[in-house]
Parts: structure tokens; C-alpha cells; sequence
């Protein structure tokens, strides 16, 4: 079984009121139920204000793969959880960072790069399967047109991902790099551009399916207890 925990800072959906009706079990809960659905995954959610913000190293510990969702409180996340997330990113564990995530502590850390972009709030996206042959990319069709979603353009300033899965094309004028892997240590890495909060876009089969896919592809393959360290050869 692959052991599933949608971290979520879950900030917008109780603050904003026609966001906590979108999402009135909040991000974190509506991303558990489409998960819950899969035989050989067990999901739970952790949020920003629970005892060490969700992060404890016992949660993590029982965690093979990490979502995130975050937006209006990257900063409010500690350095010292921050430290503890890479560190199991390193070890193996994966992670998907969802939407405005490409700004939180952990990714950016990650990436090494400021992962700046371009945005325009309120616009319409064609998202396009470039790399139809990835697991990630298992049963979704080559175009799924979202009708409301934000802008999010290039440049994104990220490293060259391992591989570009996702595409996005946006009738205001941009194109963005939607769906990427990186590899960090032994963790798998997927980012993925759709999932503003205004509009409940998880939900979406094809989008679901992508969620779906990239839980089973960021799995560990290898997990180690401890950050990998230098092996002394005798
Ligand atoms: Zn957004």
C-alpha cells in the first residue's frame, strides 16, 4: 500500500467564505476522497495549524508520498519542518507540489532556483500531454481543455526538470511548463500547475487521474531511515 498524506496550509477555505464553499471539506479533504477511491493507496491529510504544523517526523516518517498545497502562508511553514520534509524527500519520499506550491519554502529549496512565473488571475487553460508514454500520463487524453483556471506563464524559473510531462496553453497569452519531474536523493518529484483555489479543479476526471498517476509514480522505489550520507569503501 502506498501511504498517502495531502499536507494542505488550508488557510483560504476557512477565511474567504465562497472559498469555503467550493471547497467545504478544504483542499486537503476533497484530494483525500478522490485517493481514497484507489485500492492500493491509504490517505490521510495533515493542516498548517495542527501540533509541529503537520509535519512531525512521525507523519512523515509513515508517509511514502507528500501532496502540498499552499499559497497565502508559505512562510509561516518553519525552517526546521521545512528542513525535515527535504530531508525525507532526500531519503526517498515523494512529493507533488500542487499549483501556487512552486513558492513554497520546501520546493523552492528544493529546486535551488527562486521558481518565479508569470500570472494573470482568472483565465482559460488547454493543458497538453507532451510525453504521452509517462506513467504519469496513463489514461489521460492528449488535451483537457479548464475552462477557469489562473494564469501561470514562463518563464518559471526552475532547473531543466528530468522530464516535462504537462504543457499548459492559456488564452491570455502564455504558455507555462504545467507538469514537471525532478529527482532530489532517492525522492521523486512532480510538480503540477492546475488547483486554484477558486476553482475545484481536483475534481475533474482527467485532473483526478493525474492525480492519481503521479501518487504511484513518486512512490519510493528505495527508501532509506536517514538522509543518504558517503559510504566508506574498505
Ligand atoms: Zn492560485
Amino acid at each position: 500500500m502506498i501511504r498517502v498524506t495531502v499536507w494542505n496550509e488550508y488557510e483560504h477555505e476557512r477565511k474567504i467564505p465562497e472559498i469555503g464553499k467550493i471547497y467545504p471539506e478544504g483542499i486537503h479533504g476533497a484530494i483525500k476522497k478522490i485517493l481514497s477511491s484507489e485500492d492500493d493507496m491509504i490517505v490521510r491529510y495533515a493542516t498548517l495549524d495542527e501540533p509541529e504544523q503537520g509535519l512531525s517526523e512521525g507523519i512523515l516518517s509513515d508517509t511514502d508520498v507528500l501532496i502540498w498545497w499552499s499559497h497565502a502562508r508559505q512562510d509561516d511553514v518553519t525552517d526546521e519542518n521545512v528542513q525535515r520534509v527535504i530531508d525525507h524527500v532526500h531519503s526517498g519520499m515523494g512529493l507533488i507540489a500542487l499549483h501556487s506550491a512552486h513558492f513554497s519554502k520546501v520546493f523552492r529549496r528544493l529546486m535551488g532556483t527562486p521558481c518565479t512565473l508569470s500570472w494573470k488571475h482568472g483565465d482559460r487553460e488547454k493543458l497538453f500531454c507532451v510525453n504521452p508514454a509517462h506513467p504519469i500520463a496513463k489514461d489521460v487524453p492528449g488535451c483537457i481543455e479548464l475552462e477557469d483556471e489562473e494564469l501561470y506563464g514562463e518563464p518559471f524559473a526552475i532547473p531543466n526538470p528530468d522530464e516535462v510531462v504537462f504543457m499548459g496553453w492559456f488564452a491570455g497569452g502564455a504558455v507555462f511548463r504545467s507538469g514537471c519531474t525532478f529527482t532530489r536523493g532517492y525522492g521523486k518529484i512532480f510538480y503540477f500547475q492546475p488547483g486554484h483555489e477558486e476553482n475545484r479543479v481536483y475534481d475533474h476526471p482527467d485532473i483526478s487521474r493525474i492525480l492519481i498517476n503521479s501518487v504511484r509514480w513518486a512512490a519510493p522505489v528505495k527508501r532509506l531511515a536517514s538522509p543518504p550520507d558517503n559510504i566508506e569503501l574498505r
